[in-house]
């Protein structure tokens, strides 16, 4: 006889579903024809104080399919507009994903437990609320690995096989991504209350953010206008961390853009191999709108509609708002360029800050375009550089320019206040070595389509502690080979 099955429970509290109704549509997942567990993550599941085993048992994966809803979840498809490359949508919303609610974890956050593809919502539009495997694997992959990587991120708690097909280009076999966050409110979402002038709805939104984001900025003289500064803050920090790791988000509209400043929305998103500033793999990104350099600038502008839409809180008098408002997204660029150096400086070996440093930075990039060096390999390599070594000449189509360079950074290093002792440790500590390259994600994505997930549980092992060498994963380190380039990535929807 097998032993009953313990259901998983979550100690819910569900702070979004007390927002007024306009904010949601509630409605249960769609149940699922065979639901089977292909992986539960069981670090972030004790740390939300859930029992992994529970998840991973057959009851477990009948609530992460969304066959079963459990004790104290509250599931509703979340409101939310946004602009799409520039494009106004007054109305997007969860389409293939449902809220089941919010768990307290073991630090004391409040987090979002999210299921994604489980089915058709009143959102949904033209689409089918579905998700196939693989970009729920790339979707694990890849968000585990930024968080390993220390990039604010939403996370994946489980993927689960539908035993469903999902009709696309190709008939693809249909997974939910079990998807954890400090809330899923995006820029997009305060977009949908404005456009509608509902400045009461408006309101309540941004007490929520506050309450559960920003509680410093409810003590502020003008609470919005510091959650404003926060979010702005937050995106500052974030999108520098991105670009010190060649991350290209790929689908960065409004609604992919959390207030928590969190990464959100792992589509098309890709590192890079090769650095060139303009790298670009989304399908349909066909203008480059998202390319790797234009990232800061979008972001920008994107939390430009955010202050937008915000000014209806910001007082009577409206020129005073968007000045004001104005005022706090002016601070943008030099806000990203202060994090940007800060952790260039830190890529570079270097304990203290020079003005010098960013042209020095600048021309290492330069050269390694120029190159078409390997950007994760040649900030790894400045380690055995400063041992002495070689380090990432053999990176360079133009050794003597990284030569060249090379001859710049030594003399700066003498000024620096950081010993020569320390610096390789310490630039092992800012450079990984280890990043979920393109052709590895779609390898271990082709290997689980086949029925095989060792290489995907081997990828995600290797990709959970980035910055430590892992003897016998020399290839995970690698950059493709010539046959082996992943030009272009899919958003999969
Ligand atoms: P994304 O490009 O994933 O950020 O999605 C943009 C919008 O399309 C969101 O409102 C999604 O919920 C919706 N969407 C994407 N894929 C699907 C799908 N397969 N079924 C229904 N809605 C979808
Ligand atoms: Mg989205």
């Amino acid at each position: 006889m097998t032993p009953p099955q313990p259901m998983p429970r979550f100690a819910f509290d569900n702070s979004y579903a007390r927002l007024p109704d306009r904010f949601f549509a509630r409605l249960d997942p769609t149940p699922v024809r065979a639901p089977a567990m292909i992986r539960v993550n069981e670090r972030l599941a004790a740390e939300l104080g859930l029992d992994p085993a529970a998840l991973a048992s057959p009851a477990g994966a009948a609530v992460l399919a969304g066959n079963a809803t459990p004790e104290g979840a509250q599931p509703l498809a979340q409101a939310y507009a946004g602009h799409q490359f520039g494009n106004w949508v007054p109305q997007l919303g969860d389409g293939r994903a449902i809220l089941l609610g919010e768990v307290i974890d073991a630090q004391g956050r409040r987090r979002d437990i999210q299921l994604k593809g489980s089915g058709r919502t009143p959102f949904s539009r033209m689409g089918d609320g579905r998700a196939p495997l693989g970009p729920v694997l790339r979707e694990y992959i890849v968000s585990e690995a930024m968080a390993a990587l220390g990039v604010p991120t939403t996370r994946a708690l489980a993927a689960v096989a539908t035993g469903e097909p999902v009709m696309r280009e190709d008939v693809l076999p249909g997974a939910v991504l079990t998807r954890v966050a400090a809330s899923h409110i995006r820029v997009g979402t305060f977009q949908f209350f404005a456009a509608r002038g509902d400045d009461a709805a408006l309101k309540a939104l941004a007490d929520h953010v506050i309450a559960r984001h920003y509680p410093d900025s409810a003590e502020a003289e003008d609470p919005y206008l510091a959650m404003l500064d926060g979010v702005i803050g937050r995106q500052a920090a974030l999108i520098a961390r991105w670009m010190s790791l060649g991350f290209i988000h790929g689908v960065m509209n409004t609604d992919n853009m959390t207030v928590s400043g969190e990464t959100i929305d792992y589509g098309p998103c890709a590192f890079m191999d090769a650095y060139h500033p303009q790298t670009v793999f989304s399908s349909i990104d066909t203008m480059g709108r998202y390319a790797y350099g234009n990232q800061p600038r979008v972001a920008h502008w994107n939390l430009s509609r955010l202050a937008q839409a915000m000014l209806p809180l910001m007082g009577e008098d409206i020129d005073a708002a968007v000045e004001r408002a104005q005022a706090a997204i002016d601070t943008f660029p030099a806000r990203f360029r202060a994090a940007w150096l800060s952790e260039m400086r830190a890529k570079l070996g270097l304990g203290s800050a020079r003005d010098e440093d960013e042209a020095l930075i600048d021309a290492l990039m330069e050269a390694m375009a120029a190159s078409g060096a390997d950007f994760t390999l040649t900030f790894r390599r400045l380690a055995d550089a400063a041992e002495g070594c070689d380090g990432p000449r053999g990176q360079f189509a133009d050794p003597a320019a990284f030569d060249a360079w090379t001859a710049r950074w030594r003399s700066r290093l003498e000024a620096d206040a950081m010993t020569p002792a320390a610096r390789p440790a310490a630039l092992r500590a800012a450079n990984p070595l280890y990043i979920p390259r393109n052709h590895l994600v779609e390898e271990a994505i082709a290997a689980a389509m086949a029925g095989d997930v060792a290489p995907f549980e081997t990828l995600n092992a290797v990709l959970a502690r980035p910055f430590d060498e892992q003897p016998g994963h020399e290839r995970h380190a690698a950059p493709p080979q010539p046959g082996e380039v992943v030009e272009r990535t899919f958003c999969g929807t």
